[in-house]
């Protein structure tokens, strides 16, 4: 299986900030129906500050899993501003710390990271699932990596449910009306399409996947 030590979770923010990159245009898009239109301009220079800052060599490198997250969840919420910076950069320096101070992380480790994440998320937001946010998107990938970990411990297999149950989750949310967020002063208006934050999550654990795939 996959080695995740920080040169895999660097990596992965690596990858994250390619992907938001990528599809920036459309996150902005999705934020432009049911918000104010920012969301892919927001992560992509939040993201883009992260790789920067685990890439450049002119900062000491992270040297652990744990400080590579916290770093770059100080990043996003230093640079990304809007609600998404401060939510999703919590998600990372949670996960950061549940990881301690391994220089390796194991696939039990991995699970409690994306749950404390969730868990953080949760409680600076105030958002349950359904809400139409990001929680739609971590809480089941974080319920689908205990569960598919529980059954083949296999790290692998459990990143890769998570990924599969992030974006089903964040494809759930079209139909749904937003509760919290700009997007719920829309009210019923904001059904019909899709949440930016939770796609954008979406992409963040594909991403994850894909490099422990490699
Ligand atoms: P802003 O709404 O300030 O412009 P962004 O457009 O960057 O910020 O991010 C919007 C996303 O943030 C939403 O799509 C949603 O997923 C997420 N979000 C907003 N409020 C909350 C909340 N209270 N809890 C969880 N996620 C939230
Ligand atoms: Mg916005
Ligand atoms: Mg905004």
């Amino acid at each position: 299986g996959p080695v995740l030590d920080a040169e895999l979770f660097r990596r992965w923010l690596v990858a994250a900030a390619e992907a938001v990159s990528r599809e920036a245009k459309a996150l902005t898009d999705l934020d432009a129906a049911i918000g104010d239109a920012d969301h892919g301009a927001n992560l992509d220079r939040g993201y883009a500050a992260v790789r920067a800052r685990l890439t450049d060599g002119s900062a000491p490198a992270p040297a652990t899993p744990g400080e590579v997250l916290v770093t770059a969840g100080r990043q996003l919420v230093a640079t990304v501003g809007g609600a998404s910076g401060p939510l999703l950069g919590t998600a990372l320096r949670r996960a950061g710390r549940a990881l301690g101070d391994a220089e390796r992380v194991d696939g039990a480790r991995l699970g409690e990271a994306l749950r404390a994440a969730t868990t953080g998320v949760r409680e600076m937001g105030g958002a349950a699932p359904g809400d139409k946010t990001m929680v739609d998107a971590l809480q089941p990938a974080a319920d689908a990596y205990d569960e598919e970990f529980a059954r083949s411990s296999s790290l692998l297999a459990a990143v890769r449910a998570a990924a599969t149950a992030a974006r089903r989750g964040a494809e759930a949310t079209g139909p749904l009306r937003a509760r919290k967020g700009r997007a719920s002063y829309l009210g019923e208006r904001s059904a019909g399409h899709l949440d930016p934050g939770a796609v954008s999550v979406a992409l963040l654990v594909e991403a994850l996947a894909a490099v422990c795939e490699r």
